[in-house]
């Protein structure tokens, strides 16, 4: 579909500040093809009361059931300017900025929001990195040297993967680890780089199986007394500590060990769209990906780890 969102706040109130543009607009971003009926497959509807009814077998469809808006109480332009909020920050929306620009009666409600929006940063079947590609572990959490203050949040151990962009950074994958075995490491390489790309790691050995995955894999060996594995390993230790940077500043440090996955989620999200002239691009990924990601309950969004570890988002099944 063309690319359609708004260029400024007078854009976005403008034109989706009524319930019915906004359900037009996630309308298009849900069936970029136009309206398909999920039961019965028919192309024939018409909108009643916010809704889509099929024309053939009369089944009534919401254009938010199945996303993160489903069940919502919240007024969609409410959620549009929550969006908006969030896209044009560029250093990422905490909770409390959330609640006062929206004028939310608590910050639970504004943490709730963000944590669903922060389920929509992460594309269902997004491509996987190429090339060249440094990756490396490291901890987040505890008191970070050089950065004041302390993060809220017990060590934790991340694995990066940052893509080679000439002698910049291109696209970053990251995700939190229960430890540094091969176990851990080889499944997030094989889940963020495509096959067939060199892999650039230092010379711990939870790495040394990528050869046998397919993997051209380059090993620096860090010596004492010579270059410690940020110089080695450049790119994705500059990802690191910017990750912590911002872990410290938007958020205060205010991120629990549960939770951080999403954070991730939402640094990787702004990190790989750092160069993208306009924010309302943004938005519109957002939006897109808040239609294509299923819904979340509440309790699962507080306590992620209760029935059992981070459960990926489905994408939704278009029939
Ligand atoms: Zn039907």
């Amino acid at each position: 579909m063309v690319e359609e969102y708004p260029r400024n706040l007078t854009e976005l109130e403008a034109n989706y500040g009524t319930e019915e543009a906004c359900r037009t607009y996630l309308a298009r971003l849900r069936w970029p093809e136009g309206f398909r009926c999920p039961r019965c497959g028919s192309e024939k509807a018409w909108p009643v009361c916010g809704r889509w009814e099929c024309g053939n077998c009369g089944c009534q469809t919401s254009v938010t059931a199945g996303t993160i808006f489903q069940d919502t109480h919240t007024p969609l332009p409410v959620w549009f300017r929550a969006m908006w909020w969030v896209t044009t920050q560029k250093n990422g929306a905490s909770a409390l900025g959330l609640q006062r620009v929206l004028g939310l009666k608590s910050y639970e409600t504004a943490w709730t929001w963000l944590h669903k929006l922060r389920r929509a940063m992460v594309r269902p079947g997004r491509d996987l990195l190429i090339g060249r590609v440094e990756v490396d572990e490291a901890y987040v959490g505890g008191e970070e040297e050089g950065l004041p203050g302390r993060l809220n949040l017990k060590k934790a151990l991340i694995v990066v993967a940052a893509q080679q962009d000439g002698p910049g950074i291109g696209r970053i994958r990251m995700r939190q680890i229960i430890d540094a075995s091969a176990e851990s490491l080889v499944p997030f390489v094989q889940d963020s780089v495509e096959v067939g790309s060199i892999i650039h790691t230092d010379g711990w050995r939870g790495y040394s199986s990528l050869a046998s995955k397919g993997y051209d894999h380059e090993v620096t060996v860090v010596s004492r007394r010579k270059k410690t594995a940020s110089e080695l390993l450049p790119r994705v230790h500059l990802v690191i500590s910017l990750l912590k940077r911002w872990l410290m500043g938007t958020h205060q440090g205010a991120v629990s060990q549960k939770h951080l996955d999403y954070y991730l989620d939402e640094f990787t999200f702004r990190f790989n769209r750092r160069r993208s002239k306009s924010r309302g691009k943004l938005f519109f990924r957002l939006a897109q990906q808040a239609m294509a990601v299923a819904p979340v309950p509440y309790d699962r969004i507080v306590h992620p780890n209760r029935v059992n570890a981070k459960v990926k988002a489905q994408p939704v099944v278009a029939t």
